[in-house]
């Protein structure tokens, strides 16, 4: 995992974005956390187990269906993404990168918002 820190991407909101295991760090929000490291870090797992492109397809599909789900709420679609919901529901168990198996984003598909 290389972290590449700027002032300007990515933009808007977000602090960090995983484009194919580079984390691209917006050092306006501060330093990412080591819960939001885990979180990249799992992005990147998912990444290399859908050899990369599967993942972004499969990003984009998903984030589209959740578009409409959500009534277009884009924050909302966001974080209902199966491998969004995967990272953001492990980033704080310090020990599931290594206990993780693949395709475990799979789980978190059909899975109801909490
Ligand atoms: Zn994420």
């Amino acid at each position: 995992m290389l972290l590449i820190h700027s002032r300007h991407f990515p933009r808007g909101s977000f602090h960090a974005i995983n484009l194919c295991g580079l984390i691209f760090v917006n050092t306006r929000h501060g330093r990412l956390s080591a819960r939001s490291l885990r979180h990249e870090a799992i992005h990147s797992l998912q990444q290399r187990e859908m050899l990369y492109v599967g993942f972004f397809l499969w990003y984009a599909v998903e984030w589209g269906i959740r578009l409409v789900q959500c009534r277009f709420r884009a924050i909302e679609a966001y974080r209902c993404i199966s491998m969004e919901r995967e990272a953001y529901a492990m980033e704080g168990h310090t020990d599931y990168l290594r206990s993780r198996r693949p395709y475990s984003w799979t789980k978190f598909l059909f899975k109801e918002k909490k």
